[in-house]
């Protein structure tokens, strides 16, 4: 739905420079919000991504914040809502992989993916809802993953995380429902990004079989999804887990 000036809502996306984040960034853009592109690294492919929101017409800022800190995720936070003067959608996007045979999986493995994946979403879920506390409106949208419903061989750490983080989104929906501020999850299947590409050829061909829509999935598809959920229209809807992948986990 377009925004007026008057209100026009403001959104922040962790993780937002590239992949499914980046697609996220402009289909909220494209809804009419002002976006602040978190990134970690990826200093001018959060730069481009900001570029290419303006270009439809809103304003956007680049973040640099590692989520795995608690207070970066807070000045991340407190930045974007002094920029745009509110902070109406969160998008817990940032994420990582560490991928090994549970036997072979160290301490620290574990310790950064669930870091990253889980802690990151916590402490920029905390920060944001006291902003949206105040507005007494947001939207809280986390990244998680069908692993995170049906585990997968070689990803516990992964697994673990996004299972997590379905936990906190419903947790959080159920303390803030009445505050108007809803948290819901998507779970994407297998989607081609920088993430994926990583994966053999018969890797990826043993994912693309299992999936019944037949084909591997666009990061625009995640981002769709999500748009709606970061919608005024879907104010009603909380504590749900969005799967977005083809099919493949019916
Ligand atoms: P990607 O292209 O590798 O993007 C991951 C993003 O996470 C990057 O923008 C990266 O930022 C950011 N990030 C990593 N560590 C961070 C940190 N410590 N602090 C802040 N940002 C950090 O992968 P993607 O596929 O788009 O993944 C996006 C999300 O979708 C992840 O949560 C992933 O688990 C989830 N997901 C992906 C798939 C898939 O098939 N691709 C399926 C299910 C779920 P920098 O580049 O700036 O470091």
């Amino acid at each position: 739905m377009p925004q007026t000036e008057n209100l026009r809502r403001a959104a922040l996306i962790t993780g937002g420079a590239k992949g499914i984040g980046r697609a996220i960034c402009l289909a909220l853009a494209e809804n009419g919000m002002n976006i602040a592109v978190n990134y970690a690294g990826s200093a001018a492919a959060a730069e481009e991504t900001a570029a290419a929101c303006r270009a439809l017409g809103v304003q956007a800022i680049t973040l640099q914040a590692d989520v795995r800190s608690p207070e970066a995720c807070q000045k991340l936070v407190e930045d974007t809502a002094a920029a745009f003067g509110r902070i109406d959608v969160l998008v817990n996007n940032a994420g990582i992989t560490a991928d090994k045979l549970l036997l072979r999986m160290t301490e620290a493995d574990f310790d950064n993916v669930l870091a990253t994946n889980l802690k990151g979403a916590f402490f920029c879920t905390k920060a944001a809802c006291r902003f949206m506390m105040h507005q007494r409106y947001g939207r809280i949208i986390s990244v998680s993953s069908v692993v995170g419903l049906h585990g997968n061989a070689g990803q516990a750490n992964y697994a673990a995380s996004k299972a997590g983080l379905i936990g906190l989104t419903k947790s959080t929906a159920k303390e803030y429902a009445a505050r108007n501020i809803t948290a819901n999850a998507v779970a994407p299947g297998f989607i081609a990004t920088d993430m994926t590409a990583v994966l053999s050829e018969p890797a990826r061909a043993a994912a693309e079989a299992a999936i019944p829509a037949g084909k591997i999935g666009h990061a625009e598809d995640v981002a769709a999804a999500v748009a709606f959920l970061a919608g005024e229209q879907a104010g009603y809807i909380t504590g749900q887990v969005l799967c977005v992948d083809g099919g493949m986990g019916m």
